[in-house]
């Protein structure tokens, strides 16, 4: 695709988000608000069913894992134990013409190719003498880099000193690590999950809800014997990473591994690959997993004074556990699930756009007509059917415009499936189903409409 089509396929799914209620910039009437955005019906119900597949994939379903649900404003100690205080930084740099703020190491990336992340003098150093320019005003006029702590600060009435927004979520695993093993006795390899919001006090908020600042995370730690082979552990949570991505509807071909190269690793990780995604406007990160060895256990051991061990039942031997991190922005998921699943076709000389959700993940599952909104009898006959379904699935019930215009509003929020109470329903008690995908359409009874969505839902 060329880059003009990519943009225009971002265009597509921001106006689309915006005009059929999924995503809507937030405080629009105020003039709008540091590029946050609110989910609208259809995207609470997507995002609620990609939180519930995950959930499912991965605390629900595997024997050997547990969630929890910890919270926002945790003790300010944990982010000195995780270093976050002293160096979870983003190299600022202000235009002195324009006064417009950005991320230094992206402006020299996107300008050199050159990766800098955390030198300082060396991102000065090339933004001023290779002229780089300002993405707003054109020209090349900047202060010196400088960096600035991501952590939004407030403060608590019962705390004295600054308390923080967490910027992930899974310090608020590691702090209940030692209660998790009081309570639960779980055996190694086990592992915790947990879904949440995060705050990053992002330079610049881009992308639509790509880079936003605040957001929502799942996380997994996963903790293991370290005598067990790491290599194997880590392979297959990345299959399992990857299982979930196709699981949304995404294509192989869109995704690719990035491994961090070992000098860039952190002191503690032995392997760190992202998971990225090829977004309209460049390959990005989506998801990423980690190996953080005992770093984390030990540091909040020496800042709570608390052991964080794993006594061993069958050896009697206690150690710290190792452990592997995947996670994953719930947002980029979002947006990734919206690309995977816009379609542009061509139906008798007419455009259509669908949204080819897989099924777990459609905000609306079954859509439900009377052909006419003004015969009593079709509204209530439809009314019957949606009060039936809705108690299973979730469920819309239409009666504006003609049939074409539904189906066409239903397409574009990906609805798998729409009937229609027409007439002959009345007399034969059976409706039309019509299918988002394939368009084709059958007459089934109505009261044989419950196995029907059975068989097509839990296949
Ligand atoms: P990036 O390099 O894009 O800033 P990161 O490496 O800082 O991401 P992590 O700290 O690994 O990200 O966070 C885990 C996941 O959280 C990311 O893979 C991404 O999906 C999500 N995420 C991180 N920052 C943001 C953000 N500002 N907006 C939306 N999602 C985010």
């Amino acid at each position: 695709m060329s880059k003009e089509k990519e943009n225009d396929l971002m265009q597509k799914i921001v106006s689309l988000c915006k005009r059929r209620g999924f995503i809507f910039p937030a405080c629009e009437i105020y003039g709008g608000f540091a590029n946050a955005y609110s989910y609208g019906p259809y995207g609470a119900e997507l995002k609620n069913n990609i939180k519930k597949l995950w959930w499912k994939m991965f605390v629900q379903e595997p024997e050997e894992m547990i969630g929890i649900d910890g919270p926002i404003l945790l003790h300010p100690k944990l982010w000195e134990a995780s270093g976050h205080t002293e160096g979870f930084n983003d190299a600022l740099v202000d235009c002195k013409e324009c006064k417009m703020r950005f991320r230094a190491d992206h402006l020299v990336e996107e300008a050199t190719g050159k990766d800098l992340e955390g030198k300082l003098e060396e991102m000065t150093k090339i933004l001023k003498e290779e002229k780089v320019k300002c993405p707003n005003c054109g020209k090349s006029n900047w202060t010196d880099a400088r960096f600035v702590n991501m952590m939004f600060h407030t403060e608590m009435n019962s705390y004295e000193g600054t308390v923080y927004l967490r910027p992930e979520t899974a310090g608020a695993i590691f702090v209940e690590f030692k209660n998790i093993i009081d309570a639960m006795h779980p055996k190694l390899p086990f592992g915790i999950g947990q879904i949440g919001k995060a705050f990053r006090n992002e330079i610049v908020a881009r992308n639509f809800i790509f880079r936003i600042r605040e957001f929502e995370q799942m996380e997994i730690e996963y903790f293991f014997n370290p005598q067990e082979k790491w290599e194997p552990i880590f392979m297959d949570w990345l299959e399992r990473q990857e299982k979930f991505f196709y699981a949304l509807g995404l294509k192989k071909e869109d995704i690719r591994l990035f491994e961090h190269p070992k000098e860039k690793l952190s002191h503690y990780s032995r392997k760190t690959v992202d998971i990225e995604y090829n977004f309209p406007f460049g390959w990005g990160e989506l998801s990423g997993l980690a190996h953080r060895g005992d770093f984390d256990l030990t540091q909040h051991s020496k800042f709570s004074n608390t052991k964080l061990e794993y006594l061993d039942p069958v050896s009697g031997e206690k150690f710290v556990p190792h452990v592997i991190e995947p996670t994953f922005g719930l947002d980029r998921t979002i947006l990734v699930a919206l690309l995977a699943a816009y379609h542009e076709e061509k139906v008798e000389g007419e455009e259509r756009v669908v949204m080819k959700f897989p099924l777990a993940i459609a905000p609306i599952k079954i859509a439900i007509f009377p052909l006419l909104k003004n015969k009593p009898q079709l509204v209530d006959k439809a009314k019957e059917i949606y009060n039936l379904l809705k108690q299973q699935y979730t469920c819309e019930f239409d009666d504006n415009g003609n049939i074409g215009k539904r189906y066409r509003r239903q397409d574009e929020i990906g609805t798998p499936f729409c009937i229609t109470v027409d007439f002959d329903s009345l007399e034969n008690n059976d409706v039309t189903i019509r299918d988002r995908d394939t368009m084709k359409q059958e007459r089934i009874k109505i009261d044989e409409l419950k196995e029907y969505f059975e068989g097509r839902f839990n296949k």
